[in-house]
């Protein structure tokens, strides 16, 4: 397959690898936020979450929980955020599921992403009940 994170499971693309199981995989991104930014990613190809066995999804997401805490640790952060942009409108670019784990300091001067409001409390019930409809477990 041709997939970029794919071909760094394989070891075909070399990586700077933090974490592997048999299940995940943890890297450091080429391009970090700050220095210790990692992805987490299974190591069966999916392009996006909704594509991940959801048993899969549990393990990845306590090995993220375990990676956050040593990169945490590792770097002195103060913080960290944990982002996943599934879908080119949301800024995917690597089609493979990963996690990005960027160590954040305080005053480091990324700015949160700007909010709106909703008009009222009925909007929000509007919206909530769209989304409360299309559960499916
Ligand atoms: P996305 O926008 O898809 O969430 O982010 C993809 C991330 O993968 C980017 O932050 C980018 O720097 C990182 N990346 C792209 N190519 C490589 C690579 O070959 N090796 C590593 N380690 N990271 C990569
Ligand atoms: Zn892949």
């Amino acid at each position: 397959m041709d997939c970029l994170f794919c071909k760094i499971i394989a070891g075909e693309i070399p990586c700077t690898k933090i974490y592997e199981d048999d299940l995940v995989l943890a890297f450091l991104d080429i391009k970090p936020v700050h220095p210790g930014h990692t992805l987490v990613i299974p190591k069966t190809h999916a392009s996006t979450l909704f594509a991940m066995d959801q048993a899969l999804v549990k393990s990845w997401a306590a090995a993220i929980q375990n990676i956050a805490k040593a990169v945490v640790k590792g770097t002195g952060a103060h913080g960290f955020n944990l982002e996943l942009n599934d879908g080119s409108a949301a800024g995917q670019l690597v089609p493979h599921v990963h996690m990005h784990i960027v160590p954040r300091f305080d005053h480091d001067g990324l700015r949160h992403w700007p909010g709106t409001a909703y008009q009222n409390a009925a909007e929000a019930q509007t919206v909530a009940e769209k989304i409360k409809k299309n559960f499916q477990f």
